[in-house]
């Protein structure tokens, strides 16, 4: 019966994961008792370690400054000990928290005494989970309550008194044991845990008397209390003594039950009163072992009823609310990195050639255009104005240096950084667009993940694909080869590009007409017209006009003029003196187009093999490795639960689960019990 124990207690824990145990009539022993009658003294001893919190043991008091009242808090502790025959390691966990396995105790008492810190009422009934594994522990289901109060002081107040009584009162209902835990040298007339359980249990039937200090007392008034005469309980007294031992021997022996045990039975066996008593705390884990399995045997249908029940129900919601579609954390996870794959192939169709090629050439226009307002179309500028260009033929040495100056700096801007930042620059914004997705956007693992794996391919590549572009352009350092045919497409490009120019121009213009007002504006800059070399603060006293008003005005007059050179520039490239190569120092525009459309195609060629292709091919390898394969099962089921619909399916799939392993284990033990009784019937 009392391997019973054990398949209950798997079986409880199920219950727990599934979330509802206090639905759920499963059997705990529960440890009662007066504070320092020897409670947690007599835990640790069948724990085998020292393991609730010292500064706070029982009474668990400590003073809130801040409200200026002394408090105790203290909570419930749900303790499952779970006998681990073959393995040597002995450890604690508390389920809720996801620590892990713990195997230092000091390291569970001190996550008991934060626990407990933690609490801001006087006592809670939301009890701490603590499961210890070892092969020296039996299979036991204990609750540690608080400590009763017996004597009222201003540090424990009536009020926690009765907060504390009531809490206890919770959970020495049945089926559960009570643990009545005296200290000898108190009068057993006196004590608080005995009181409280013949309420309940005025026979004694379910409840466990424990006199604790027995080496206290004088042997002849042990026996009489352990004689089971004065109080009488059904299941009788036990007497301990479970004082550890001097600290010089705690040193040299990890687990305490020994030395208690061993001390113990030289107390006991010194004193022949004891022979006919029940002594010592290895027959009191026997006996607690027998009297769980019992009560777990009794209240065996009652627990498969309630399960049955909670089973039903959930089966029912589950098929209600998702069909019976099975979700776990790995399908979800998988699910989702084939979305961010799937969007990732729809919008790298961003990264062909034809629109990488369109994004560097609209950075390399930009280069242009500012290389052009800087050398050719500043009409301030006192040197030979564009306008003399048409006329230059004869001797255009000036612009024929004046463009080599432009393609030097042009083909030496650094185009491999140019290009490739441009180029990573969009895929950035193709992985903030896939980060956005749906699919994604309630993850934040993930999509740093998506974030880090594209960086972690793209940089190390950005500079190798800047190096080689670099190489490649060298040529074009040095000499440009301009065929009549690239020649003509240039020009329109050029001309196009003259255009949207204008079209800018116009608007800037427009809006500082619009902030200045159209006959004002009108008649400040043809003042500036006619007084264009003279200082605007010298016209300001002249004209009467305000500073502010005169730099507007010689700000539109700047940009109206080159509007003017433009459209001039405009019917010159579109005219005969730029309709062949030849002329190419005369229409800087169109050269500068075919220089950089050169550098473009150069470029686009190595981006696209060394930073792209290998990007678009790496990409989904690299999720696939970061978000499928290195992830731990921890890890996956946190990112399933990061989106809160999977979070509530995965939750109440789990709950089912639980439910249903624990009917099959009970049913199982259900049906080995008919089996033995049939059997023993025949015999
Ligand atoms: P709790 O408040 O009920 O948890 O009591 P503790 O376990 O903290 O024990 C209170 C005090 O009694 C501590 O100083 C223990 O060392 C001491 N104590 C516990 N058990 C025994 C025992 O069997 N014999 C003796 N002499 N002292 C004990």
């Amino acid at each position: 019966i009392i391997a019973l124990t054990k398949t209950m207690i798997e079986i409880r824990t199920l219950l727990q994961q599934a979330g509802n145990t206090t639905a759920l009539i499963m059997p705990s022993i529960v440890v009662i008792g007066s504070q320092s009658s020897g409670k947690s003294s007599l835990l640790e001893t069948i724990v085998g370690h020292e393991f609730l919190p010292k500064c706070l043991r029982s009474p668990y008091i400590f003073t809130n400054s801040l409200r200026g009242n002394n408090m105790v808090t203290r909570r419930p502790v749900e303790l499952t000990l779970i006998h681990t025959p073959d393995s040597a390691s002995e450890y604690g966990e508390f389920p809720a928290l996801k620590l892990g396995r713990i195997t230092d105790f000091s390291q569970i008492q001190k996550t008991l005494t934060d626990l407990n810190l933690a609490v801001s009422e006087w006592v809670t009934d939301d009890p701490i989970q603590l499961n210890i594994y070892s092969p020296r522990v039996p299979d036991l289901s204990l609750i540690d309550l608080p400590g009763y109060i017996q004597v009222t002081n201003q540090d424990q107040p009536d009020r926690l008194r009765e907060e504390i009584e009531l809490l206890c009162e919770k959970y020495i209902k049945p089926p559960n044991v009570i643990l009545a835990v005296c200290a000898a040298d108190i009068d057993l007339a006196n004590s608080t845990a005995l009181r409280a359980s013949k309420q309940v249990d005025p026979k004694g039937d379910r409840t466990l008397g424990v006199i604790t200090k027995m080496d206290l007392i004088p042997a002849q008034e042990g026996f009489e209390i352990l004689s089971n005469n004065r109080y009488p309980l059904r299941l009788g007294y036990i007497g301990v003594i479970c004082k550890v031992p001097p600290q010089g021997l705690i040193r040299r022996s990890r687990n305490i039950t020994d030395l208690v045990t061993k001390n113990e039975q030289a107390y006991f066996s010194g004193h022949p009163e004891y022979e006919s008593c029940v002594v010592g705390s290895l027959n009191l884990r026997k006996q607690l072992m027998r009297v769980l399995a019992n009560s777990m045997a009794n209240s065996l249908q009652a627990t498969h009823n309630q399960v049955k029940k909670s089973l039903e129900q959930i089966s029912y919601q589950y098929k209600v609310k998702y069909n019976e579609r099975n979700l776990t954390p790995e399908s979800y996870v998988a699910q989702t990195v084939d979305q961010i794959k799937s969007h990732f192939k729809q919008i790298s169709s961003n990264l062909d050639r034809q629109k990488v090629r369109d994004l560097l050439k609209e950075r390399i226009n930009a280069q242009v255009l500012d290389l052009l307002a800087e050398l050719y179309w500043d009409v301030q500028a006192h040197e030979p104005n564009m306008t003399d260009l048409p006329q230059a033929k004869l001797d255009d040495k000036y612009w024929k240096a004046k463009l080599e100056t432009a393609t030097y700096r042009l083909t030496r801007l650094g185009i491999g950084r140019l290009s490739t930042e441009a180029t990573v620059d969009r895929v950035r914004e193709l992985i903030t667009q896939i980060c956005n997705d749906s699919s994604i956007h309630s993850h934040d693992f993930a999509k740093q993940q998506v974030i880090q794996a594209s960086e972690d391919i793209i940089e190390p590549k950005a500079y190798q694909a800047s190096d080689q572009v670099e190489n490649c352009i060298k040529p074009l350092k040095y000499e440009i080869d301009i065929e009549e045919r690239e020649w003509d497409c240039a020009r329109i490009r050029a001309l196009d590009l003259i255009s949207t120019e204008i079209e800018l121009l116009d608007h800037v213009f427009e809006k500082i007409r619009e902030s200045v007002g159209s006959r004002y504006l009108g008649k400040v800059t043809s003042l500036l017209r006619e007084h264009q070399d003279e200082d605007i603060e010298l016209l300001e006293g002249k004209s009467g006009y305000s500073l502010a008003v005169l730099e507007k005005g010689k700000e539109a007059l700047r940009w109206k003029q080159r509007a003017e050179l433009l459209h001039f520039r405009k019917r010159v490239v579109s005219g005969k003196q730029c309709k062949s190569v030849k002329n190419s120092s005369l229409c800087p525009e169109v050269f500068l187009d075919v220089v950089a459309e050169k550098l473009v195609s150069t470029a686009v060629m190595f981006i696209n093999v060394e930073l792209i292709s290998e990007f678009i091919h790496q990409f989904p390898r690299e999720i696939d490795h970061r978000l499928l394969q290195s992830l731990t099962p921890e890890q996956i089921e946190s990112f399933a639960r990061e989106d809160p619909v999977a979070r509530d399916h995965i939750d109440l799939q789990s709950k089912k689960d639980c439910l249903e392993q624990a009917l099959i284990k009970i049913e199982g033990i259900m049906a080995r019990d008919q089996l033995s009784r049939r059997s023993r019937r025949n015999a």
